[in-house]
């Protein structure tokens, strides 16, 4: 049995990632801090003999026993709001963090598989973009802390494999969404969906004319898992690359939701991007991947969790968590 250890797997994305190699029969080791996780994601998997989980922060030394064939490292806070709020945790993830993962690597022998992002890209001046862009980002502003921390996680992980020849592969994340975002993680979609389901208005930061292209949640892990057993190093986008304008996604999600509340307009925040779109062509060309789920699709199943959540929950969550 395949073993594999996955970071931060008690959030939204990597608790999908667990499901996915338990369903592919491997044993999977879930690490997680809970800063911005949360153990109701993974509780379903605690029964098997086939999962464990380590309550355990990956930015300090990590000890595994027996032997690891894999290492997801996707432990970190992911949506504005978060890493703002805990930016040097933000920091130490993608560099202690990684750098840990990598020395794991290194004496277990294991492939490493780091989840990089769009916001490699910052705000940025190409469109739609591909891995050959460098990007344009803000080093010292707020997105700062959590661009920096994914570019110098890509360049240390780029270092192990050429310099320790540790086996290594670098996703770059574009907007995702699905079953299990945190409502209150501040990022447009549980932000949206939420206001609707408690009746509040849908609040637009700045004229709504910046774009995201989002990709359903089990795209983004088809397309992870296919790259994990790719023998491709270097950077691959994954994401979908149907771009909306955020005006236009608040429009959708008040007919998905058939609310009656309107639209209000706030400040943009600082750095926002004002495009982004993937350009998949290595995706397509190298894992043969291309995203399935509508948005119509993936927005319904994605609106019927939120639904079937406790009332209490829609509420109590919504409020910004302190760290
Ligand atoms: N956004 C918005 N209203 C909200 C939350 C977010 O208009 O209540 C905007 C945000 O300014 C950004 C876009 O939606 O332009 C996507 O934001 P998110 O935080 O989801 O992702 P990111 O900016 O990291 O792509």
């Amino acid at each position: 049995m395949k073993r594999i250890l996955i970071t931060g797997g008690a959030g939204f994305l990597g608790s999908h990632l667990c499901d996915r190699f338990i369903k592919e029969g491997y044993h999977v080791i879930a690490m997680d801090n809970l800063i911005t996780g949360d153990l109701r994601n993974i509780e379903h998997l605690f029964k098997l003999p086939n999962f464990e989980f380590y309550h355990h922060d990956v930015s300090k030394f990590i000890h595994v026993p027996g032997e690891l064939d894999y290492i997801l490292h996707f432990a970190s806070p992911a949506s504005p709001i978060d890493y703002l709020k805990i930016p040097i945790q933000t920091l130490k993830v993608g560099s202690l963090g990684i750098h840990n993962c990598l020395g794991l690597a290194r004496v277990k022998n294991a492939r490493v598989l780091i989840a990089s992002t769009s916001e490699v890209y910052g705000d940025p001046l190409v469109h739609p973009q591909n891995e050959d862009y460098w990007g344009h980002v803000n080093p010292v502003g707020p997105r700062g802390v959590y661009d920096e921390a994914k570019r110098f996680q890509e360049a240390m992980t780029m270092a192990y494999n050429t310099y320790h020849g540790v086996e290594t592969r670098i996703v770059r994340i574009f907007n995702t969404y699905g079953p299990r975002m945190r409502l209150n993680d501040g990022r447009v979609l549980p932000a949206f969906i939420g206001q609707a389901l408690r009746g509040e208005d849908l609040t637009i930061f700045g004229d709504g004319s910046q774009t995201r292209s989002f990709c359903y949640v089990d795209d983004l892990v088809e397309g992870i898992f296919r790259l994990l057993h790719s023998d491709y190093a270097y950077p691959v986008n994954v994401g979908n690359p149907s771009e909306i304008t955020i005006k236009d996604f608040a429009e959708e999600i008040i007919k998905l939701t058939n609310t009656t509340q309107k639209i209000v307009y706030k400040e943009l925040p600082k750095d926002d991007p004002k495009q982004r779109q993937p350009d998949i062509t290595r995706a397509r060309e190298i894992l043969g991947w291309e995203p399935k789920v509508s948005r119509q699709e993936g927005l319904k199943i994605t609106y019927e969790y939120f639904k079937s959540l406790p009332k209490e929950r829609l509420f109590d969550e919504a409020k910004h968590r302190e760290f």
